[in-house]
């Protein structure tokens, strides 16, 4: 008898070569995310997905699969000979196993094989009895049972399944392309890359730092949130751009109300530049409406201006109770709220525009050289690696 997880994905809408790419990037995507666990194995078997745990226990497994976009549903199995003592011993011990233990349940056998010796209908009651003759406190219900066992009888092996746990829906990572998040410490940010991630994008991170104004620490807390993210996105890089040059600038040359425009301005075209030289289609941001004075149609018009690349914003519709909300259940939330200085909160000017005009931005920003700023900002940027296990690889790459 051997441990199985059986995994359920969003096979439904996918057809035909699509299926093939989302599965087999999926079974990538679980093969990655699992192999701290020497002798685990992840297979695809009839249509389906499993993993053999091989003597590993389940629960920390079935802990990691619940971050692995693509999985729909989790459920643990069994797998024994397709002999009738072994199904019935196996399907009494899951029963037991179960924590808490089902008060009702009911067997739903299917006879693949038809060389098994009982039909479908038999396997129920001989299963069934054999459950309630050995355990007390459970009875068979087969309207809603709490626990619907499957038993599955083939000629290899006969499956048992258990509870059917929920994973976390999406697409698996990487099979939507990649997108460029612009990553601040705050609470937003983090959110809106798990959004992104469920959608089935690959993630690469760009981070603003106005050293010494902010302090290394800052950037610190930025480092811990993108190694926090690799839990749902595997690999990340994270670009991390001197800003300070900018920002005093912007500050000597430009009226202080314009000063958040123009610097997101600024922010905007250097990730894009960021994004075509790693292969991102699209920049994401952590904003959401008129939920800061920075954060109107107006303010985003004034940024969109200076891009053609689309500017993903996946919590637009969300309030900031939710945002918290989802920034503690993916564990971002005791990371964002550390009081470290942004380099937004350092230059924050008393009275910001709320409606800044595009024609007024384009005008103030002739008093600067963007196109040098921009370009010395890029190559100076340098760029951080984080894999799940540990941070690797420190370069600057241009
Ligand atoms: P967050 O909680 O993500 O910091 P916020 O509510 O503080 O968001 P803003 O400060 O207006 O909102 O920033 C809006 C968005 O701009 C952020 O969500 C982020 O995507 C981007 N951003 C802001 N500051 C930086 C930075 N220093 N580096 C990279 N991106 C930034
Ligand atoms: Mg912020």
């Amino acid at each position: 008898m051997s441990g199985l997880i059986l995994i359920r994905y969003g096979e439904l809408a996918l057809k035909g070569k699509n299926r093939d790419q989302f599965e087999n990037r999926l079974i990538q995507n679980i093969r990655e995310k699992l192999s701290s666990f020497a002798g685990i194995k992840v297979k695809k078997t009839f249509g389906r997905m499993f993993v053999e745990l091989n003597g590993q226990p389940m629960e920390p497994v079935v802990e990691e699969l619940r971050e692995v976009f693509g999985v729909v549903g989790i459920s643990p199995a069994t797998e024994v000979e397709s002999d009738l003592d072994k199904i019935r011993e196996a399907a009494l011990e899951l029963v037991q196993g179960l924590e808490p233990r089902p008060r009702t349940f009911k067997v739903i056998a299917k006879r693949a094989w038809k060389g098994f010796p009982h039909t479908s209908q038999e396997i129920n009651h001989l299963l069934g009895s054999h459950i309630l003759k050995n355990s007390e406190g459970i009875r068979v219900d087969v309207h809603q049972p709490e626990l619907a066992l499957r038993v599955e009888v083939r000629r290899e092996g006969t499956y048992l399944y258990g509870r059917d746990l929920s994973g976390p829906g999406g697409l698996p990572v990487g099979s939507s392309g990649r997108v460029m998040l612009m990553l601040s410490g705050g609470i937003d940010s983090p959110v809106a890359a798990y959004y992104v991630l469920k959608r089935g994008a690959a993630l690469e991170a760009v981070h603003f730092h106005s050293y010494p104004f902010t302090s290394e620490r800052a950037r610190q807390k930025v480092e811990d949130l993108a190694q926090i993210l690799t839990r749902y996105a595997g690999k990340i890089r994270l670009h991390v751009v001197p800003f300070t040059e900018i920002q005093t600038q912007i500050r000597e040359k430009c009226p202080s109300s314009y000063m958040i425009t123009i610097m997101r301005r600024f922010m905007v075209r250097i990730s894009e530049e960021l994004a075509w030289r790693n292969g991102a289609l699209a920049l994401v941001t952590g904003e959401s409406l008129g939920q800061v004075a920075s954060q109107t149609l107006e303010s985003m018009n004034a940024i969109n201006d200076v891009t053609r690349m689309p500017i993903l914003r996946p919590l637009v519709g969300m309030d900031k109770q939710e945002i918290m909300k989802v920034s503690r259940g993916i564990g971002t939330y005791e990371t964002s709220i550390l009081p470290y200085e942004d380099c937004c909160t350092v230059f924050q000017p008393k009275s910001p525009v709320t409606r800044p005009g595009v024609e007024r931005s384009r005008e103030l920003e002739a008093a600067l050289d963007v196109e040098r700023l921009v370009r010395d900002a890029v190559e100076a940027t340098e760029c951080v690696t984080f894999n799940r296990e540990t941070m690797k690889e420190e370069f600057t790459y241009f």
